[in-house]
């Protein structure tokens, strides 16, 4: 593992400083308004899990990127992986000819699979692409036209994951119309029930059961829907895991209507969870994994990973210009290896740690209402009796930043805690100290 320095994180007392302040003036003359841009950040260089700023600051990275750098920020075997093949190619074009490394890469990925059926993978360069890539799939393979997705899930951006994403109105305020044949129904977050059906004692039945007389029953038939799309664990949505039974019930649903299983593990897998897939937590089969973020340590790679019977496209159906570049395969080879070599036991265990850390603050601040997650995938819900969860969130997050801490918002009301999966038991308490310092200051502003 990569040994981070230790050092006291040192913030400047006005951040940003005059460097980034210059570069965030000129970034505002040229780059896209669109971007939402949590703090003024402006990095100079990282390693592991410790960040720079251009004014020298030091920062703990508890958002990696948005779940990105999954082996820490520039990982001497990613970099050197990266290096010897970007000394070799760095682009023919998988669409049109052949590499060992893309290969490779299919051949372990098909080993991590999570089903016991042989896999086929397409590779793309983004999760939004891979989600399109099984949009795509899910139609020309049941010859079908509908989807069902979640409320509160996010998929991407482009039109046709955008389509499948209900998120934030602001992600789609503008943008539609959007894919006809998509229907969105609750997803099955045990701590916030919006459905009251009698007879199930587990609210992720109750969900399967609601989509199965409600939406299949009255609005389409079983007959039209060709997959349905769900993140084992809610990412942007709030970092919610689903109650126990709604995997199982689902899996069976989908047996009976025919229709595919998309496991949306963009955020979710890699490891993340302890296991490879989140979705391996609950015993369940999917028939299409998508996946992107932590694939590759930070280059750009996304995949969708299906079952061997499903991928039945014919040559010429779908394809990319740069989708499963040679540079990010192997940088994704490098990763794959060290989260199997130890980083997938340490995110369980650290998770764990983690886990257990915010639900001791739980017993001590008020305005922590609940913690969940899975492995290093962390979510921490604000509120306090009259008080707005998402002002209080965005003052914590604010809070620490200014302390040297990075953080990020998810829904509303949910700080998520997504530090890289080499995170040490040292690194972490600092980090802790930083977020109970700020989750104190607000709280006696209350
Ligand atoms: N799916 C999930 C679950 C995600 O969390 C994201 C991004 O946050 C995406 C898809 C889209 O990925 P990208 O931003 O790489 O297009």
């Amino acid at each position: 593992m990569v040994s981070p320095s230790h050092a006291k994180p040192q913030t400047s007392a006005t951040i940003p400083g005059p460097v980034a302040r210059q570069i965030i003036d000129r970034d505002s003359l040229v780059l896209s308004p669109s971007l939402p841009r949590s703090y003024a950040l402006v990095i100079d260089h990282a390693k592991g899990a410790e960040v720079w700023d251009v004014d020298g600051n030091r920062y703990i990275d508890f958002m990696t990127g948005i779940a990105v750098t999954s082996t820490g920020h520039s990982h001497p075997e990613v970099v050197a992986a990266i290096k010897e093949q970007a000394e070799k190619f760095l682009h023919i074009c998988l669409a049109d000819f052949h590499y060992e490394v893309a290969v490779e890469l299919t051949e372990k990925l098909d080993a991590i699979a999570p089903f016991k059926e042989d896999a086929k993978s397409f590779l793309t360069n983004s999760g939004a692409e891979a989600v399109e890539a099984a949009m795509k799939l899910a139609r020309y393979h049941t010859g079908k036209q509908q989807f069902i997705a979640f409320y509160g899930a996010f998929h991407g951006r482009t039109l046709g994951a955008l389509s499948l994403t209900a998120s934030k109105w602001r992600q789609k305020e503008g943008f539609g119309p959007f894919l006809p044949g998509v229907m969105h129904v609750p997803y099955p977050d045990p701590d916030h029930r919006i459905l009251d059906m009698n007879g199930f004692d587990d609210y992720g039945e109750t969900v399967v059961s609601y989509i199965e007389t409600m939406v299949l029953g009255k609005k389409t038939s079983g007959n039209d829907v060709a997959a349905i799309f769900v993140e084992p664990v809610l990412g942007e949505g709030g970092y919610v895991v689903p109650a126990s039974g709604f995997f199982p019930a689902l899996r069976d649903l989908c047996d009976r209507y025919e229709i595919l299983l998309v496991a949306d593990e963009v955020q979710s897998g890699m490891g993340r969870t302890g296991k490879w897939w989140a979705i391996q937590h609950f015993g369940v089969e999917p028939d299409i994994v998508t996946t992107a973020k932590g694939i590759a340590s930070g280059l750009p790679l996304g995949a969708i990973i299906a079952r061997k019977s499903v991928m039945d496209w014919e040559p010429g159906s779908h394809g990319s210009t740069f989708g499963g570049n040679p540079v990010s395969c192997a940088a994704a080879l490098a990763t794959l290896r060290l989260i199997e070599n130890g980083y997938m036991q340490n995110a369980a265990e650290m998770g764990e740690y983690l886990l257990a850390k915010m639900r001791d603050l739980q017993s001590h601040h008020k305005i922590i209402r609940t913690v969940r997650g899975l492995g290093l995938m962390i979510g921490i819900e604000l509120g306090w009796e009259g008080q707005n969860g998402h002002d209080l969130r965005d003052r914590i997050v604010n809070r620490a930043f200014h302390n040297g801490l990075l953080l990020l918002g998810a829904g509303d009301d949910v700080i998520r805690l997504m530090p890289p999966l080499m995170i040490d038991p040292v690194t972490s308490d600092e980090a802790l100290t930083i977020f109970e310092a700020a989750l104190s200051e607000v709280e006696a502003s209350l």
